[in-house]
């Protein structure tokens, strides 16, 4: 299997040529950019496996850059982490809510860093090895389709299996009813947004016997997210 590559947005040398030693040591194959600019460039020469964006750039913040790649068609499925040295929880969720797959708080270590890529990664292939995802006790195994919590069984129809499924290997972002219909269902159905409200009942009730129906949480005015972190 060819490397995987990643290219880093961050204009502080020192700390880029850091995370760049850190990755091409755990066998990344890595490309650097300063600013959002040179990203761009080098994002039109070739694409990357995963982007490594800084919020802090100067030309523009990573998160604008996140953003903009993520509303773009061409770049919109490449997973992108943010590196940020904002540890307040309201940047956070602005990170991942402006599209960011993943974010990691400065000072992070280079294992931790890869740990990430790698579920990152993982989470968008969607296959290979990851038969099996796990949060906080809830086991949904793809295999047998089944979800599991300890040894019990998790009683949930096919549309809501395929809802959980989505929901967990998308974990903290909103996603509107919208890009759930067109994630779910495949943009090609004609189903009333109404439709995914009553799922998402069905699949509220099944989980709220294990004590999970909280992970599927309602963003007023803007869709729904699996989270198992509360608030
Ligand atoms: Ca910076």
């Amino acid at each position: 299997m060819p490397a995987k590559q990643v290219l880093i947005v961050e204009d502080e040398r020192p700390i880029r040529e850091m995370i760049a030693f850190g990755l091409r040591r755990a066998g990344f194959e890595v490309r650097e950019a300063e600013d959002c600019r040179s990203a761009r460039l080098q994002l039109a020469d070739r694409r990357p496996d995963v982007l490594l964006v800084d919020w802090m750039l100067p030309d523009m913040s990573g998160l604008e850059l996140t953003r903009a790649l993520k509303r773009d068609r061409d770049t919109r499925e490449l997973p992108i982490i943010l590196l940020t040295a904002r540890a307040e929880e309201s940047d956070r969720v602005a990170g991942l809510e402006g599209g960011a797959d993943d974010y990691i708080t400065k000072p992070f270590s280079p294992r931790e860093l890869v740990a990430r890529i790698n579920a990152v990664l993982r989470r968008v292939s969607g296959g290979d090895g990851e038969e099996r995802v796990e949060f906080d006790g809830l086991v949904l195994d793809r295999a047998s389709h089944r979800v599991t919590v300890g040894d019990r069984t998790v009683p949930l129809g096919p549309t809501e299996y395929r809802m959980l499924e989505f929901f967990m290997t998308h974990p903290e972002r909103v996603y509107s009813r919208e890009q759930l219909l067109d994630r779910i269902w495949g943009g090609s159905v004609y189903i009333e947004e109404r439709t995914i409200d009553v799922h998402i009942r069905r699949l509220r009730k099944a989980l709220e016997a294990f004590g999970y129906d909280r992970f599927i949480q309602t963003v007023r005015g803007a869709g729904y997210r699996f989270s198992a972190r509360t608030g």
